[in-house]
Order: structure tokens, then sequence, then C-alpha cells
């Protein structure tokens, strides 16, 4: 089967076909600045191939449009015909309270995806635009969508409320979601699978630590905690993310620099993290680089990050009365080492250790812990993509 996975966001689009039964990719690529110009990078994994080329793209349907129209190239296509797509299967960041799983693209399916745009206003409406620029240039190729949130949707209420009045989460919905579901799902199967065990009976502290970075907590294959929340602000600090604080600090910035509570957040979101504490960027090798160099202020943002990670794996192992398995992944803890060592110091008192030669791996699936340790501490590279293909063959599958 071939699968198109599409990634759209608001002035991006990331695509990539592939074999769900093999996780075999054909080909692979990027539309960039929708809305302004368009820029399309394809690239072809088998030959090494890669093609990139400036076509207008004023909005997603013509990036859509140019995707479909390299995968046939004769020259640069991976196959014959858009008939040799057998589904599209697409990533949305936010389905509520709506969606516990992955769902077939139906009409109900899309209001369901547009009533939850206050609750997602940047990324949604990029999703609704893939999936309608996709149903236009395919029309009645089955199309599934899996959501960021759903995983993280078997979390029982004393996770996901806030210590708000009642009313602004039976009226609003506001409570906890929680993201990156699909890459902690991804990579906690995976480590059960690579360890021989019975995701049932495995506690789990999962680490997706990239430019944004979340925890989960997932006990027996179920979720039951996770670090972001109502938007992915939530949790540890990232790269332009502040993470958990005080909101009183949104009033007194807010107060004394005369700014909207739009413009105070969009601080929280955009300026702060690593690159507001450092002050030098908002990239962990950019960090790792100027702490090398002994700048003061980039050591201080690592140690705050690592500080922070390593404080809720304890606390995600308490909330499920143990843990068997850490696992690390996404672009920071897959190729971080240092890192990894870092955060994982301090935890040797609950069982958790750090082999110093097996960490000295980057992007590869390997056990880090010492032999015999209580606790396997591993890396996973993600691959949210192979598990939105799987969810769609599946889906459409069951609907054939
Ligand atoms: P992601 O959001 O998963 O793509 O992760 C992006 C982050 O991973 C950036 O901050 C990168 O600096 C970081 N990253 C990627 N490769 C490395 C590396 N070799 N060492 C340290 N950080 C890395």
């Amino acid at each position: 089967m071939n699968v198109l996975v599409i990634n759209a966001g608001s002035s991006s689009l990331k695509y990539q076909l592939m074999d769900p039964a093999t996780g075999n990719v054909t080909a692979k690529g990027l539309c960039e600045r929708i809305g302004l110009d368009g820029r399309l990078t394809h690239k072809v994994p088998a030959t090494g191939k890669k093609v990139e080329k400036d076509i207008p793209m004023p909005t997603h349907k013509e990036a859509i449009e140019a995707v479909m129209s390299i995968l046939v190239d004769p020259a640069d296509g991976v196959i014959k015909s858009v008939d040799e797509i057998d589904a599209v299967g697409h990533r949305v960041l936010h389905g509520g309270d709506k969606f516990v799983e992955s769902c077939i693209i139906d009409e109900a399916c899309k209001q369901a995806i547009r009533d939850c745009i206050p609750l997602g206003p940047l990324h949604n409406p990029a999703n609704l635009m893939g999936i309608e620029a996709c149903e236009k240039a395919m029309p009645g190729k089955p199309q599934v969508a899996v959501f960021d949130t759903a995983f993280h949707m078997t979390m029982p209420p004393k996770a996901y409320r806030y210590a708000i009045p009642t009313k602004y989460y039976t009226e609003d919905h506001l409570r906890r979601y929680g993201f990156h579901g699909t890459s902690h799902r991804y990579v906690s199967l995976r480590a059960a699978e690579l360890l021989g065990r019975d995701p049932a009976e495995l506690k789990v502290v999962s680490c997706h630590l990239g430019n944004g970075s979340s925890l989960a907590a997932i006990d027996g294959g179920r979720c039951v905690d996770t670090s972001m929340g109502l938007t992915p602000l939530a949790g540890l600090p990232m790269g332009t993310r502040a993470g958990d604080m005080d909101v009183g600090v949104v009033e007194f910035i807010a107060n004394k620099y005369d700014m909207t509570i739009s413009e105070a957040v969009n601080l929280l979101n955009k300026e702060s993290g690593m690159l507001g504490l450092s002050g030098v960027s908002s990239d962990f090798r950019d960090l790792e680089q100027a702490a090398e160099k002994e700048n003061h202020r980039a050591t201080v943002a690592l140690k705050i990050f690592e500080y922070r990670v390593r404080k809720m794996i304890a606390e995600y192992a308490a909330a499920m009365g143990g843990v068997d398995v850490v696992v690390f992944t996404a672009g920071v803890g897959e190729n971080a080492p240092e890192t990894r060592a870092h955060i994982l110091h301090g935890l040797e008192f609950m069982g958790i250790t750090c082999d110093p030669e097996k960490n000295n791996c980057r992007g590869k699936e390997q056990i880090i812990s010492r032999d015999g340790a209580p606790v396997i501490v591993m890396v996973v590279p993600t691959n949210e993509e192979l598990m939105i293909a799987q969810d769609t063959m599946e889906l459409v599958l069951d609907q054939e």
C-alpha cells in the first residue's frame, strides 16, 4: 500500500510517500513559503536524489498540486499516476476532547476539526487547508486524520483538570490536552517491541526533547499524564517557549511594558525558553557550542532545561508508582548525549543509570542504561509519519 502522509503548517507542508507495512519511504519533501512565493524540496531516499524548485504557491492547493506533479514526474517522480496512492494520512494538531483516536475524514470529522480551531488557532486551519487541498487534487481518495492530542485522551481527570472554576471546564473545555501524542505513542510501542515486552506490562516515561519538548507517563500502553496543556506552551522550557511558570508574570510584564495579554503570551511562546535565557539561540547545538566557549547564559539555559526534565522524569515515575523504561526521542533526545547524561545524573537513587559508552550515540535505537540496572533507559528515534501511515492503512482497510 502507498500512503501519502501530509503535515500541513501555516506556510509550509511536509510530505512522505511510504509503505506502512514496511516503513519504506519512496519520496519525501517540503513545500515552503506558501502564501509568499513557494519553494519545493523533493527527495528520493533510494537514489539520494534531491530536487529544489521555485513554484508559485499562493495557497495550500497549489502546494499539494506541486507535490502531486513531482510524485508522477517522469524524471524526478516515483509513481506513474496518482492512482498509485491508496490513501492520504494527515497530521492534525488539535482534536480537543472529540477525538480519542484517528478517524476517516468525512464532513463530520472536518466540522469537528473546525470546532477545535479556538483550541489550535494556528495549526488547525492549516491542517484543514491541507485536507481540502487533497480533496480537490485527489477526489474520492480515502483520507485519515491523526491527532497530536488523541493519545493523551486516556489521562484521568486528576491529571488533565486545571484547578480553576469548574465552569471553564464544562462550558469552555479548558483542560490539559497535551501534544506530540503520535511521537509518544510510536516510541513507547517501539521501545516495548525492541525489548520484547508487552506494552501492557510496562511503565514508560517518554521524553520528546526537540525544539518543542514534552514528557508523557505511559502506564500499560495508556497515557496517564503529559506536560503540555491546553496549548503547547506548558511544561518544560523549550527552544523559544517558557514552559510552566507563575501566570502572575504575564500580568506583571503586560502592565509594566504596556503589552496586551496576547503580546505577553507571544513573548512567552516566541522569545522565551532557551532563546530568552541564553540570548544566543533557540537551537541546542548553538547552545552547546556557546557553553563550550564558557558562555555563562547558555550554560545556565542548558542547566535549567536539564533540571526541569530530570525533575519531571521523577514526577512521572511517582505518578505511575514506578518506572520500567525511560525513552529519549526527537532532535535533542536522539542526538545530544551530554544533555541526556546531565538529565539522568542524580536519578540513580531510583534505579535510573547512564552508561557513558552506550550513551555516546546519536540518532539510533540504543539502550543507554548500565547492564542489569533496574530501569532501562533507551534512545528511540521517533517516526510520527510511520504511525500516521499505519493508522491510515488500518482505518482504510477496515472500511473496505
Ligand atoms: P526537533 O524539533 O525534534 O527537530 O529538534 C530540534 C532540536 O534538536 C534543535 O534544538 C537542534 O539543535 C537539536 N539537535 C539536533 N541535532 C543535535 C545534536 N547533534 N546535538 C544537539 N542538539 C541537536
